[in-house]
């Protein structure tokens, strides 16, 4: 029997990405003469970091105490220190950071500023945290970022004798942590605001694909695994049906055998994810 090989709608780049990617190259295409770079990559996906380099467009590891012509603050955002820092180092600044990133920094200013307890919901060491973090830093000191209870329970006793809590959420993070640390917060605050700053963009990818999960056999998710969105929709995935994440169609000669006894099979795809990609995900497995 011929496999049923059903595609998300909402498989691969997210319009924050898109925005990022397009922009990037308008940018070199109108200004060739200038140096254009973006301080790290621009989105996980080796493919487009080496598209976008033939173009001269550079990927910096780190800011350079000189630089000149134009320097591109990426989707994930950064803190108004290091905002300061490209301009000092001689850069002019083109902020791609993506409305809804901008949208949980202000949140979070807005909450540190107002004298809640902020509790970012999120990896400490993801950039995107990093940036909301250091934005609401400037306005209390008392911002704590968790992706777990356990990351929370040191500050269990600060957090019940200042009573406010504010919560913001990492854009690509799963509404099941947000519930578990919302049930955590509950008891023990007086007062508990919460932005679910979870992106449109993310919800909809992961609602689609739980669907997806419950009437297949196997779902396929391509995209990085340095990526937050990909790797938590193959980990919300897991829990419903075999789920196999893999970065390029490469991979998924590891799977021949799993491949082969799935009659119906779906593909998603992270929001860093390019299309071509996802083609050739779809390709390989119709000839298996
Ligand atoms: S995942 Fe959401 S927040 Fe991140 S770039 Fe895409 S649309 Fe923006």
């Amino acid at each position: 029997m011929p496999k049923e090989i059903t595609l998300a709608k909402f498989a691969g780049f997210c319009y924050g990405v898109k925005r990022a990617v397009e922009t990037v190259k308008k940018l070199k295409k109108e200004n060739p003469e200038r140096n254009i770079c973006v301080l790290g990559e621009l989105i996980h996906n080796t493919q487009v970091i080496e598209e976008l380099r033939e173009l001269g467009i550079e990927s910096l590891k780190e800011l350079p105490q000189k630089g000149n012509g134009i320097c591109v603050v990426r989707s994930h955002g950064e803190s108004p220190e290091v905002f300061e820092q490209i301009e000092k180092s001689g850069f002019e600044v083109y902020d791609l950071t993506c409305p809804d990133v901008k949208k949980v920094q202000q949140k979070a200013i807005e909450l540190a500023k107002d004298g809640y307890y902020l509790v970012i919901v999120g990896k400490a060491k993801h950039p995107e945290v990093i940036a909301i973090k250091a934005n609401a830093d400037k306005y209390s000191d008392n911002v704590i970022v968790a992706d777990c209870i356990e990351q929370l329970q040191p500050y269990e006793q600060e957090l019940k004798e200042h009573k406010r809590i504010g919560v913001v959420v990492q854009t690509t993070q799963m509404i099941s942590t947000l519930n578990e640390i919302i049930t955590y917060l509950t008891p023990i605050s007086k007062e508990l605001h919460i932005a679910n700053t979870i992106c449109q963009s993310t919800s909809m990818r992961q609602k689609e694909a739980r669907e997806l999960a419950k009437t297949n056999d196997l779902v396929i998710v391509a995209g990085s695994k340095k990526s937050a969105n990909t790797t938590h929709l193959a980990e919300i995935l897991t829990d419903i049906t075999t789920t196999i994440h893999i970065e390029s169609e490469q991979e998924l000669d590891k799977y021949t055998d799993l491949i082969e006894k799935s009659q119906k099979i779906a593909i998603t795809a992270g929001a860093s994810t390019p299309q071509n990609i996802i083609e050739n995900v779809i390709k390989t497995i119709s000839n298996m």
